[in-house]
């Protein structure tokens, strides 16, 4: 089956309510073009200069999410170019982007990224980091980011009962977040979890974006 024709079956196969972001990274723009021809507008890369080499070739009503680890060097490259830069994984990284917006007069609308697998290497926040930042207000020191939301990944492992309690974990914050109604805080709408091979778990514990690359666009060399 072609790029178009998994597009086709996503749509179809994806509840009202959850968008998929294309993750197309390490496959060439003729692949991305192929999704879009099929209608897709949300795709994701994980690389600043990948990113930007693809963006500037590509239609302009394509929305963006960085779903990488962003390094502080890159930042300003990015800024102004994305819809929600998903993987922020750090103050530090809050601070730059909040300076970077600032100077180019733009709000940047991110996720924080979460730490749930079981995988030592993986990047982000705590769940108890992030409640901390969102008691203590310390988004508020950030007046040129918006967070949208929360991003997080699974255990990498065939076992379900594992993915699912990663998931449920990381909708339990979120859910946890949204209820105390923090001042500034009211587009605080978005959970993305679920990549290809466990997506339909990550949909039934409550995610609303999913983000699919091998799936759609065959293995990454
Ligand atoms: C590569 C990547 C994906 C897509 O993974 P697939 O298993 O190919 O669907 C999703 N999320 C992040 C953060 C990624 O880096």
């Amino acid at each position: 089956m072609g790029v178009a024709d998994k597009i086709k079956e996503f749509k179809e196969e994806l509840p009202c309510g959850v968008e998929m972001v294309a993750v197309s990274k390490f496959h060439p723009v003729s692949k991305i073009l192929e999704a879009y021809e099929a209608g897709q507008r949300l795709f994701g890369e994980s690389r600043v200069q990948e990113f930007l080499e693809k963006e500037k070739t590509l239609p302009k009503d394509i929305r963006w999410h960085f779903i990488g680890h962003l390094q502080s060097n890159k930042v300003k490259q990015l800024i102004g170019k994305t819809a929600i830069i998903e993987s922020i994984d750090s103050e530090k990284l809050l601070n730059l982007i909040n300076a970077e917006s600032v100077k180019a007069g733009v709000v940047t609308e991110v996720l924080l990224q979460i730490h749930v697998a079981a995988e030592e290497t993986k990047f982000g926040f705590s769940v108890e980091e992030a409640e901390d930042f969102f008691n203590k207000k310390i988004y508020t020191r950030y007046p040129y980011v918006k967070i949208r939301g929360l991003m997080g990944m699974a255990t990498n492992t065939d076992d379900e009962e594992r993915v699912k309690k990663d998931f449920s974990t990381l909708h339990n914050l979120f859910e946890k977040i949204r209820s105390k109604r923090y001042p500034d805080l009211e587009d605080f709408d978005r959970l993305s979890m679920g990549m290809s091979g466990d997506w339909k778990l990550a949909v039934a514990e409550g995610s609303n974006i999913i983000r699919i690359g091998s799936a759609i666009f065959g293995e990454r060399n």
